[in-house]
């Protein structure tokens, strides 16, 4: 029975499957270069990530060799920058800690930064044929669908019920096949919200289709709200030059470029500016206004646009001036290229 499953899903693999560059190869950094960088982000935009950042640094030596603003911006419009930075870290000890020698195993990948369950079995089934089953987003869906399991998958003993029923399908032989295939069948016909049962080649193995409870698995609790923040950013012009400032560390966007802002735990009428002399708030307007959600945050952002000289700017740590067609040589945040391209500002090289 678990045999049948396994080779119906394996045979409709092998004739449905998605060509995707990082499924031709073993090459473990062009597998750990994709998994990384589509992490919480669908095939279509990470595609041009991935050939984009392979171009730019063809090997680990090379990524490794590269600078954070380099990487970031290569990086830019992905979010979950910490990602990047990661990433950085990890090729950076690979290639000179680990003599370029990528681990073999899950365990030791495990230890690499930014490489959590899901990637090192990901990386070790697909580069080094190791017979771990892999639980992303997509295979816990599947699998609570096969199941017929109503329990909340973010929970740790879900995960482990998970894991141990695919301990027991993986077959020995093609563990990277069997991982992709599950993978594949999660993102092509067993969506979210819809499963396309008709076209599913293991239908008659599946419990929760049996039970017409398909469409409303997986269960997952409730995500807790998110904190609520307010930024107002200040587009200063003077000529064809403006001012940036680079996100500090510990919060969101560390290391990436954006306008002088303020912050504020609840939204202001018109925002104070510490940093600008009186005399320079007659020209002041509100630009743009957006939200952007984030994993744990909502962010509410104004724009305003204000002229100005450099005289009217009172000292700010780290500010320093820009010309508008060098905005795009930073590695800039979401919120600030959505602005920047509203006023048909060049955000790429
Ligand atoms: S039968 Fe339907 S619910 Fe079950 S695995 Fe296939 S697509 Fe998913």
């Amino acid at each position: 029975m678990l045999n049948d499953f396994v080779k119906s899903l394996i045979r409709w693999y092998e004739g449905s499957a998605r060509d995707l560059p990082w499924r031709s190869t073993t090459d473990p950094y062009l597998i750990w270069l994709s998994e990384v960088l589509l992490q919480q982000t669908r095939v279509d935009q990470g595609l041009p990530y991935y050939l984009k950042f392979i171009q730019a640094f063809p090997t680990i030596q090379h990524l490794a060799s590269a600078s954070e603003e380099e990487v970031l911006k290569l990086w830019q419009g992905l979010g979950y920058y910490s990602r990047a930075r990661n990433m950085l870290q990890t090729a950076r000890y690979i290639a000179y800690k680990m003599n370029g020698i990528f681990p073999h195993n899950s365990k030791t990948w495990k230890q690499m930064k930014g490489v959590g369950d899901y990637t090192a079995a990901a990386i070790s089934s697909f580069a080094f044929g190791e017979v771990i089953p892999v639980l992303d987003g997509n295979v816990a869906r599947v699998t609570a669908r096969l199941l017929a399991c109503s329990e909340d998958i973010t929970k740790n003993t879900t995960r482990q019920l998970f894991l141990q029923f695919l301990e027991q399908l993986i077959p020995a032989a093609a563990p990277a096949v069997f991982n992709q295939a599950m993978m594949e069948l999660g993102a092509m016909v067993c969506k979210p919200g819809k499963p396309d049962c008709a076209s599913c080649p293991v239908a008659s193995h599946c419990q929760g289709r049996l039970m017409g409870m398909a469409a409303s698995l997986p269960v997952k609790a409730k995500k807790a709200k998110p904190t609520l923040r307010y930024f107002d950013y200040f587009h200063l012009v003077y000529g064809n030059r403006t001012w940036l400032i680079r996100r500090p560390s510990g919060d969101i966007w560390q290391g990436l470029h954006e306008f002088p802002m303020v912050e504020n735990t609840h939204p202001e009428p018109v925002p104070r500016i510490p940093f600008l002399q009186a005399s320079a708030l007659q020209s002041m307007a509100l630009e743009a206004e957006y939200t952007h959600r984030l994993t744990h945050q909502l962010i509410n952002a104004r724009f305003w646009k204000i002229y100005t000289t450099p005289e009217q700017i009172n000292p700010l740590s780290g500010i320093f001036e820009c010309a508008h067609n060098r905005l795009k040589e930073y590695a800039l945040h979401r919120l600030m290229v959505r602005y920047l391209e509203q006023q048909h500002i060049e955000t790429e090289t």
